[in-house]
């Protein structure tokens, strides 16, 4: 059997791979998580001087954070796509 070696781009959407910590071919599922970007929007936010609680407004949203895949088979995190 050859083996095909797909270079993967893991960004915000599930991708097919094989797993490396079950060796299983998977799609991976993904979540958001607070990253980076999440934070520095919150901060750019309050010094914008937008009223209190609009800097959670990042918080809530999907757009503005870290992807996480991981493996649904034995629920490692496999990769992270962070958007800075
Ligand atoms: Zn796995």
């Amino acid at each position: 059997m050859m083996t095909t070696i797909v270079v993967q781009e893991f960004r915000n959407t599930p991708v097919q791979t094989v797993c490396p910590f079950c060796q299983a071919t998977i799609i991976t599922a993904i979540e958001y998580n607070v990253g980076c970007l999440t934070w520095l929007l919150a901060v750019v936010i309050v010094i914008v001087g937008c009223p209190l609680g609009c800097c959670l407004v990042p918080f809530f949203m999907d757009g503005c954070k870290d992807v996480v895949h991981t493996c649904p088979n034995c629920h490692q995190q496999i990769s992270r796509w962070g958007r800075l």
